[in-house]
């Protein structure tokens, strides 16, 4: 994983009361006990001040921000409000947002920079479809997906990518070792167009169906900083044998 350090990141999607917040301290003590390795857990807005209560020196982030900074959107979050409440991260463009609420790259980019403006560090996904990925240039459309979705102010300090085929997404599948590995290189190479040597630090997630059994591999590709984990984040079983993959990869 070059000099980056690995993130292992869990989107816990629309999972999560109170009762689960033992699996949220369970993740936090793996995550104190794994120094070389940067854990992260994104959570349901309504968790997020208990987890940050519970966990209080553990990375707590929302899944989604408005682009703006308050005003008439019923039932969005703000920036400010993820802060007041504990976050200290946010995921943008995830896959089942861009299809389910229709968000553009150009919304993925406002909402990545309002994130920026409060503080907020950011996990931006991008990923094919498999009717790209069955046609054969799921790189070049990926690339060209990244390069829309990037907000100008992008730097590795505040922000990371999430490669994330949608048909990996909850599915089982995943692709071979030999395509993640022309994926990263290929947004790696992407990044560097737009925004320099700053690339080389920027890190590069993996997400789509990562589990213990599976992660170790993924995550010792060279361009794979880390991981976005679905399923398997929503446990303390599940989730503990993907920190220890990262922390021996
Ligand atoms: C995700 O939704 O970001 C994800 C990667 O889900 P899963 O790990 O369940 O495929």
């Amino acid at each position: 994983m070059a000099d980056r350090r690995p993130l292992i990141a869990g989107n816990w999607k629309m999972n999560g009361l109170k009762a689960n917040l033992g699996e949220i301290t369970a993740i936090a003590a793996e995550a104190a006990a794994s120094p070389a390795v940067d854990v992260a857990l994104f959570i349901p807005a309504t968790l997020i001040a208990p987890a940050v209560a519970a966990a209080p020196d553990f990375f707590i982030g929302g899944q989604d921000v408005h682009e703006n900074a308050s005003g008439a959107h019923t039932g969005c979050i703000s920036a400010a409000m993820l802060v007041e409440a504990g976050a200290k991260g946010v995921i943008v463009g995830h896959s089942e947002r861009r299809t389910d609420q229709h968000e553009t790259d150009a919304t993925v980019a406002a909402k990545a920079s309002r994130a920026k403006t409060e503080g907020l560090s950011v996990i931006l996904c991008v990923g094919e479809s498999l009717e790209v990925r069955d046609a054969g240039n799921a790189e070049e459309v990926v690339s060209a997906q990244l390069l829309a979705s990037l907000p100008q102010e992008a730097s590795s300090d505040w922000l990371s990518i999430a490669y994330e085929p949608i048909w990996a997404i909850g599915t089982g599948r995943v692709p071979t070792i030999e395509a993640i590995s022309e994926m990263h290189s290929a947004l790696r190479a992407a990044l560097r167009k737009m925004i320099g040597g700053d690339a080389d630090k920027m890190r590069i997630l993996y997400g789509g169906s990562v589990s213990g059994d599976n992660a170790r591999d993924i995550l010792s590709v060279a361009d794979v900083d880390g991981g976005l984990v679905g399923g398997a984040s929503l446990t303390a079983a599940k989730f503990v044998p993907i920190i220890e993959a990262a922390r021996n990869a």
